[in-house]
């Protein structure tokens, strides 16, 4: 076990940290708040960095490396997913940490941010691997996670079975059962009902308020969406259900375009037969990297970080950008995208309802308390909106990009209540 506090934090940095940092310097410069505030915020507050051995199915050992950075706790317990991915590495879950912080601060949920990863394929590892792999990563970062203290949730690569095994394994460690541990579990372990699109949910009620704002008639608009996983197919689905016309999707393995619109529900079905959306019937195959660049009303990027950048945003056409994604925007594309007068819904908003739900599971698990589905959809959408409303309205209060206004607020929000406890001793 590694404990080590850090960072350099250099705003410059590349990748999705540099962005984070440059955002937290455009949020500290507007709010009149530097130097040690500053450090306090770039930095977080605890990482631990973990080997995970993992005994192959053939007898054969491997060896990954997990994380789980926390980077704030001034609003409560960290919060935030947990992320398989062959390029995970430090610098990336620091920034998701840090996006973290910033969103359950936006949306008014008593966390702080966290995040974890671990640098593995979960697609070349079988069922078995996967659970030795989670549950020796859960037994390595146990001390510091905890219903009180951080609370994990599913991320890219990741799912409820994950976070079932992760709370049976955190479980056994304390002798009892723990159902508040993580969110985005199985409905039978304490899950609640709404949490698995609750992502998406809330971005298609997001990008329906932009389109909206923006004189957008949905019936009339035409979308989209890239990614097709846990965020992306959901959201295709609800916007198509509000009478958007997504005229194309991709996920890792390809890309697919209807001019005519998409048939959301048999892809959905394509996509579970064959592990893709590339090959759906009556569709064309076109470049993924063309998807955010086509010419639409709306483009949903909700797949990775940095798709985005100053290589491709000039060429950007939609009017409305609603980032189902962390990050998928790079500062250099932010730049070009408000030159154009795109409009970025950032992802800190247009992404938080997953972790709203979260937030509502843990409340139903520590309760024993199971709420409705309608319950848990209307409260979502009374977040969603009051966050909106306060978005747009220090937008416009202070002129600043729907971006810069949620990290702001999000910022004030995380400092007003460090100030508040003090800083210890
Ligand atoms: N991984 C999701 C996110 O990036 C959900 C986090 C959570 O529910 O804790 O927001």
């Amino acid at each position: 076990m590694t404990w080590s506090t850090t960072t350099d934090a250099a705003p410059t940095g590349a990748g999705p940290l540099g962005d984070a940092l440059s955002q937290l310097d455009a949020a500290l410069a507007h709010l009149g708040l530097n130097g040690g505030t500053r450090q306090m915020l770039a930095t977080p507050r605890r990482e631990l960095a973990v080997s995970i051995p993992l005994r192959r199915d053939d007898g054969s050992i491997a060896v990954y490396t997990g994380y789980r950075v926390q980077h704030n706790f001034s609003r409560g317990p960290a919060k935030g997913g947990l992320r398989f991915a062959s390029n995970v590495d430090l610098d990336e879950v620091r920034a998701l940490a840090m996006w973290m912080t910033w969103k359950c601060a936006l949306v008014d949920v008593p966390y702080g941010g966290a995040k974890g990863g671990i640098a593995i394929d979960p697609r070349t590892h079988s069922l078995p691997e996967l659970e030795r792999v989670t549950r020796r990563y859960t037994s390595e970062i146990l001390p510091i996670i905890g219903p009180t203290k951080d609370i994990p949730a599913p991320d890219i690569g990741t799912n409820e079975q994950t976070m079932a095994w992760i709370m049976d394994t955190y479980s056994a460690a304390v002798g009892h059962t723990v159902p508040g541990v993580v969110t985005g579990k199985p409905l039978s372990l304490g899950g609640s009902l709404g949490r698995a699109a609750a992502t998406s949910r809330g971005v298609a009620h997001i990008a329906l308020m932009a389109m909206t704002s923006r004189g957008v008639d949905p019936e009339h608009a035409t979308a989209v969406v890239q990614g097709f996983g846990k965020v992306g197919r959901d959201a295709a689905r609800f916007l198509s259900a509000a009478g958007v016309r997504i005229i194309a999707v991709s996920d890792v393995d390809g890309a697919i375009y209807d001019e005519r619109g998409l048939d959301i529900a048999r892809l959905s079905d394509h996509a579970d037969r064959h592990g893709t959306v590339a090959g759906f019937e009556g569709t064309e195959a076109i470049d993924p990297a063309s998807i955010l660049t086509l010419d639409v009303d709306l483009a949903v990027p909700a797949a990775v970080e940095g798709v985005l950048t100053g290589a491709n945003a000039d060429h950007v056409q939609a009017r409305i950008i609603v980032e189902g994604a962390n990050g998928p925007t790079t500062r250099e594309a932010d730049a070009i995208l408000a030159d154009k007068g795109v409009l970025v819904v950032p992802d800190i908003l247009a992404n938080a309802g997953g972790v709203v739900v979260s937030y509502f599971e843990w409340v139903q698990a520590n309760q024993a308390w199971q709420w409705s589905e309608a319950d848990v959809n209307q409260r979502l959408e009374e977040k969603m909106t009051t966050a909106w409303h306060a978005v747009v309205g220090y937008a416009g209060a202070h002129s600043l990009s729907y971006r810069e206004a949620a990290t702001a607020l999000a910022v004030q929000r995380v400092t007003d209540a460090h100030r508040l406890r003090g800083l210890y001793p």
